[in-house]
């Protein structure tokens, strides 16, 4: 989907509530998207790894229906703590809009300069399962990268 479809769609649209979810993928799924969360998010839907019903984004109105927060859900099901909980084609357009506005030279607060204690631990946090993922996955395209290159001179 290009972006600017996204542009031209009302607000409504955009924001699904807990209603607008689409029982999508099933319940059978679940357990697969658990398991790399990475696979919950496409390119124009992302599915809720609680109930299986698929967004454009997991709006606080149905992460609260869960019981839960945009920050509880992340830490739960492994996600980065900065993932979007949205589409990638939304992602892109916020993150568009947000290079648009400046919003980058906007943030005056740095917490690593104003929190000793950040400073202390070195930027040191614990890796989500998104991460180890994404970095396994790396590891073996370099792998991979690697024989083909051995194989070719061979
Ligand atoms: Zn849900």
């Amino acid at each position: 989907m290009s972006t600017d479809g996204l542009v031209a769609m009302p607000l409504s649209d955009v924001e699904f509530d807990v209603h607008g979810g689409k029982p999508g993928i099933g319940l059978t799924n679940l357990p697969v998207l658990r398991a790399d969360p990475r696979l919950a998010i496409q390119e124009d839907s992302i599915s809720c790894l609680v109930c299986g019903c698929v967004f454009r984004q997991l709006t606080n109105t149905h992460l609260r229906s869960h019981g839960t927060t945009a920050s509880e859900y992340k830490l739960h099901f492994g996600y980065n703590r900065g993932r979007p909980l949205m589409c990638r084609a939304l992602a892109r357009l916020y993150a568009e809009r947000a290079r648009r506005a400046g919003l980058a030279a906007r943030i005056r607060r740095r917490p690593i300069l104003v929190e000793p204690e950040l400073r202390r631990r070195g930027g040191a946090r614990a890796i989500s399962l998104e991460e180890s993922l994404t970095r396994r996955d790396a590891r073996r395209r370099d792998i991979a990268r690697r024989a083909a290159a051995k194989a070719a001179l061979a």
